[in-house]
């Protein structure tokens, strides 16, 4: 039995479905998740459905998760998507189901559940879900509200198409999915718009960017920084891309100071591959787009020293 039917064979069994995503979420899991959760709910009206995890404001135009009870979670079908790594989950609660399924693609360093189906060359989860209803002979339906969530978290990771992991499969959903009535330019033009306070934050980026000697470049936002911006962690999810712009840079990193005085990497490449360098910095992700942990500044040196050697690899 393909993996597929298998997933379906359990959305069918459970009467309560619960659908957890990764903290700090992006459209990818926001979309994956709650475009699932909508495809089920099309499907077998009857179920109960629910989209769990922190509220995120910035996200509400794609979708708002539920407050559900812990009693909930009896007797139920838990399916977590675009999470690679359990700790990550939302909501630790995922584990308190009758039976747990994870839909990912990442990295499967960490291969969780009753059912694990993850594609890593998939382009974002919202694209694997897409086809869990395609190869679903009919059996799962689409409608304009889960197509236009999936839309989003394919254009939200593949930055509109952009990055490499777009394949001619990435095309074929996003073009399934357009086949249903929402505004996919309107989606498109709310992944690209910032606030005033990210655009500023933006011109402050641009200014004062750093390199290292193969072409790394860096940027340390701390508290003090992201306060005088009017800005909290999850407003630097836009300045990451904007780094990649200039045409010099290799690979790069934001660099975030956390309320707890740690320091989140934000780590991209154009080329050479990051994520083994994530890993030895408590984090991991995909070769191109990972992130990481600094317990200090005093550990930064170190840590461009590797990032620089893994630029100077790339070629011309
Ligand atoms: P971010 O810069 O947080 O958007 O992360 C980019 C990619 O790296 C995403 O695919 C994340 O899933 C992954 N990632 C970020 N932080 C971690 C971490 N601490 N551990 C493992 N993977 C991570």
């Amino acid at each position: 039995m393909k993996v597929e039917e298998k997933i379906l064979a359990q959305i069918k069994k459970y009467d309560t479905i619960i659908i957890h995503r990764h903290q700090r979420p992006d459209p990818d899991a926001y979309g994956s998740q709650c475009g699932l959760a909508e495809i089920i709910r099309e499907t077998f009206p009857t179920k109960k459905v629910y989209q769990v995890g922190k509220n995120v404001k910035g996200l509400s135009w794609i979708a708002t998760p539920q407050e559900i009870s812990d009693e909930t979670y009896q007797d139920a079908l838990v399916i977590v998507t675009d999470a690679a790594n359990q700790p990550r989950v939302d909501d630790e609660r995922y584990t308190t189901g009758k039976y747990l399924i994870k839909i990912d693609h990442h990295p499967n360093d960490d291969p969780y559940g009753d059912i694990c189906w993850v594609d890593s060359d998939a382009s974002s989860c919202s694209e694997i879900i897409t086809r869990l209803v395609e190869n679903s002979n009919g059996e799962l339906q689409l409608n304009a509200k889960a197509a236009r969530m999936l839309y989003a978290g394919i254009v939200g990771d593949t930055g509109r198409f952009m990055y490499n992991a777009t394949t001619p499969q990435t095309m074929r959903a996003a073009a399934k999915l357009m086949e249903y009535d929402f505004d996919a330019s309107q989606v498109n033009r709310i992944l690209d718009e910032v606030t005033p306070e990210v655009a500023r934050l933006s011109a402050y980026v641009l200014e004062n960017i750093k390199y290292t000697p193969h072409n790394a470049a860096y940027i340390v936002l701390d508290n003090e920084t992201m306060t005088q911006f009017d800005l909290e962690d999850a407003g630097t999810a836009q300045i990451v891309p904007l780094v990649g712009k200039i045409s010099s840079v290799v690979c790069w990193t934001v660099v975030v100071q956390q309320k707890d005085e740690t320091y989140r990497l934000r780590i991209r490449s154009k080329g050479p591959v990051i994520n083994e360098l994530a890993k030895e910095y408590e984090g991991g992700g995909h070769p191109l787009a990972s992130g990481a942990v600094l317990h200090s500044l005093d550990d930064l040196a170190d840590y461009l020293a590797k990032l620089d050697a893994i630029a100077a690899t790339a070629s011309d």
